[in-house]
C-alpha cells in the first residue's frame, strides 16, 4: 500500500491526520459561519495562514518530552540545593475554546544526582504548552514528567496564566489569572523545600501575568 499519494485517499485514512488542503477548507467554513466572505481579497490567504499558524500553535504534539530530558549530567560537584526555573513564559490554548492561555510557569526540583541543562526545562513547558490543554492537566504533566525522568527528591511547579476564554467571552472577566500547582516528593512533604520555593518564586519582578 503506498502512502501520501495525496488525490487517492480511501476511507482507511478517514481518521488520520487531514490534508493541508481540508484544513484550509475547515477554516472556510469557519469564516462564512463568522458571517463573512472566505473569497474576498482580504480573506484569501487567511486559510493557508491560519494552518501555517496551527502548525506553531500546537508544535507540541510532535514532541516527545521524555526525549527532550533524556540527556542529564550526573557530575554536578555535590550539588544538592533547589534549583529553580521562573517565569517561563508559555503560550497554551483552552482545549474548550481554542483561545490562548497566556502565563508563566516556574519549575523547580531538588536533584538526586543528576540534573538537566535549564533550556530543557523551558523546552519541556513548551512541549505540554503548544498543544490544547487545560492548566491543570498541563501543570500535572510538567510535573510528574520530570520526576519520572530525573528522579529527583523533589519537584515543584507553579503555572499562572490568564486564559482568554474568560477575558473575551463568557464571563468577560480581564486580569483574572489562575493559578496552579503541583508539588512532589520533598516540596510536599518538607514544608521548608515548599517554602523556599514559594519565596524564590514570589520574589520575582514578573510574578504578575500581563493583563492579556
Ligand atoms: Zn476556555
Amino acid at each position: 500500500m503506498t502512502k501520501g499519494s495525496g488525490a487517492d485517499q480511501d476511507q482507511s485514512e478517514a481518521t488520520s491526520r487531514p490534508t493541508r488542503e481540508e484544513a484550509e477548507a475547515a477554516v472556510r467554513v469557519l469564516l462564512r459561519w463568522a458571517g463573512d466572505d472566505p473569497n474576498r481579497e482580504g480573506l484569501l490567504e487567511t486559510p493557508s495562514r491560519v494552518v501555517r499558524s496551527y502548525e506553531e500553535f500546537f508544535s507540541g504534539y510532535a514532541q516527545d518530552p521524555r526525549e527532550i530530558l533524556a540527556r542529564t549530567f550526573s557530575e554536578v560537584d555535590g550539588y544538592d540545593e533547589m534549583i529553580v526555573l521562573k517565569d517561563i513564559r508559555f503560550e497554551s490554548y483552552c482545549e474548550h475554546h481554542m483561545v490562548p492561555i497566556i502565563g508563566r510557569a516556574h519549575v523547580a526540583y531538588l536533584p538526586e544526582h543528576r540534573v538537566v541543562g535549564i533550556s530543557k526545562l523551558a523546552r519541556l513547558v513548551d512541549a505540554f504548552a503548544k498543544r490544547l490543554q487545560i492548566q491543570e492537566k498541563m501543570t500535572a504533566q510538567i510535573a510528574d514528567t520530570l520526576n519520572e525522568i530525573l528522579q529527583p527528591k523533589g519537584v515543584g511547579v507553579i503555572l499562572e496564566a490568564a486564559h482568554q476564554c474568560m477575558s473575551t467571552r463568557g464571563v468577560h472577566k480581564p486580569g483574572v489569572e489562575m493559578v496552579t500547582s503541583r508539588m512532589l516528593g520533598t516540596f510536599r512533604t518538607d514544608p521548608s523545600t515548599r517554602r523556599e520555593f514559594l519565596s524564590i518564586v514570589s520574589n520575582s519582578t514578573a510574578y504578575n501575568v500581563p493583563n492579556t
